[in-house]
């Protein structure tokens, strides 16, 4: 199991944009579960791909993708993936009031 970190500018921090960029990395073979922290502008992946794919989804929604700074030579401790875990759609930040 891969876990790719990406620091993705979300350009805006609504559901939509979120959504559209969880959906077209959903879409890459081996991918089990995307995380998008539009706070961080963090992409999390988990699965079995690799991770020039993800980098290269992530640039064709028009959103720049660069590897996530801080795991530069520190072995990150992999997380423990949940049951059932699949691609989740981050709760909405902006409130449409
Ligand atoms: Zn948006």
């Amino acid at each position: 199991m891969e876990v790719v970190e990406l620091k993705v500018n979300m350009h805006c921090k609504c559901n939509a944009c979120a959504k559209i960029v969880r959906k077209t990395l959903c879409k890459i073979k081996g991918v089990k579960g995307v995380e998008i922290d539009t706070i961080l502008n963090k992409i999390t992946v988990l699965g079995y791909m690799n991770r020039k794919d993800v980098v290269k989804a992530v640039r064709r929604t028009g959103r720049r993708a660069e590897a996530w700074p801080s795991t530069c030579g520190v072995e990150a401790p992999s997380p423990r993936l949940p049951r059932g875990f699949r691609c989740i759609i981050p709760r909405c930040i902006v409130s449409k009031s």
